[in-house]
């Protein structure tokens, strides 16, 4: 569910085939260079294409920059959402609104080469509902940054039912078809990784070298990572909760053993134990164990709390349209 604030009357304008979405918080830097190579592509595809920026709360003059760019170029339509909500509810604002048949996610900083587009059409006209791109090398990103992706989609495959393909982002084209499966998921945490795979529909693999950030800087951290890393796990498995289980079930029985060998010795063997250290190691082990755990629940008992509220994902504030696109819409209001 969404709120706007304004009233669009886009659904009346003509029907693209294809929407580019790309999602942009302050990239300033980088947005001439985005829209002059997607511009080139575009234009040599024979196809009525919009290109569907959301404004995830840039602050950098990115807003202004590109609604000059809408006067001159009409395919280019703008969602400002109210302030930053993050990348996966610009996504999902994009996926939204975007009215194509074919839609393709893009990041704006040219990590994701706009020139694979016919290729990922092509696969489409074959009749997939959703073409995944799958890094073959992530040039310009440090070691540690791969290391911790290529876990992280390890571990989560292995937790996870729905199959999460390793080594891909959200740089994919999805049919209509998709789009219209992956609105039916109304959760408010939004990994959308994850939900993509989980729509399922026929799939096809294409690799392609990510290519290193074009200009600016990136919008996550370590801690951001972490935060979606843990978002990712949660909302696709229960397995940790099953896990807490299990790590309290075997350090139960290994305290459990160790107090009748200590009982044993004592009474039997005429060996007593004394002294605080291992009471202390026991003691701390344990309350480790209970606090992993209680935080292990309380992950799923926030996430369930944030799902009850309801609260909608994203909030609109205007909706940008190019003057001719604008013409078209009766009634329709143009900042
Ligand atoms: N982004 C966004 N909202 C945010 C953070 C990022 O819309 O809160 C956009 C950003 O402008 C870019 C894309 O998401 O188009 C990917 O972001 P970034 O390049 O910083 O991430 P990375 O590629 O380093 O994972
Ligand atoms: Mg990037």
């Amino acid at each position: 569910m969404t709120v706007t604030f304004k009233q669009t009357t886009e659904s009346k304008l003509d029907q693209p085939v294809l929407s580019i979405i790309i999602p942009v918080f302050n990239e300033i830097e980088v947005l001439p260079l985005c829209l002059q190579r997607l511009n080139e592509v575009l234009s040599k595809l024979d196809l009525s294409t919009e290109i569907l920026f959301i404004d995830d709360g840039s602050s950098d003059g990115g807003t202004e920059y590109l609604s000059g760019q809408a006067i001159i170029n009409t395919s280019i339509r703008i969602i400002r959402l109210s302030r930053n909500f993050g990348k996966e509810a610009a996504l999902t604002a994009g996926l939204d609104y975007a009215r194509g048949e074919a839609m393709v996610i893009l990041d704006a900083d040219l990590q994701d080469p706009p020139e694979l587009i016919p290729e990922m059409l092509q696969q489409w006209r074959n009749g997939a509902d959703v073409v995944l791109m799958q890094r073959r090398s992530r040039a310009g990103e440090s070691w540690l940054k791969r290391t911790t992706a290529h876990l992280f989609y390890r571990i989560l495959q292995s937790l996870s039912q729905s199959e999460i393909p390793a080594d891909t982002g959200d740089f994919r084209l999805l049919s209509r078809c998709a789009v219209e499966a992956l609105k039916q998921l109304p959760e408010r945490n939004r990994f959308m990784k994850g939900l993509f795979a989980w729509v399922g529909m026929p799939t096809v693999v294409l690799k392609y070298d990510r290519d290193p950030r074009a200009a600016g800087t990136t919008k996550w951290n370590y801690f951001g990572l972490f935060k979606l890393a843990l978002e990712g796990i949660t909302s696709f498995s229960t397995s940790p909760l099953r896990w807490a289980m299990a790590i309290g079930v075997v350090a139960a029985l290994i305290g459990g053993a160790s107090g009748a060998w200590i009982i044993f010795q004592t009474l039997v063997m005429g060996h007593p134990h004394i002294g605080h250290s291992s009471l202390i190691s026991i003691i701390t082990f344990l309350g480790g164990i209970h606090l992993l755990a209680v935080g292990i629940v309380g992950e799923y008992v926030g996430k369930t709390y944030i799902e009850s509220k309801q609260r909608p994902n994203y909030l609109i504030r205007d909706i940008r349209l190019a003057p001719e696109d604008a013409a078209k819409c009766q009634g329709s209001s143009l900042e």
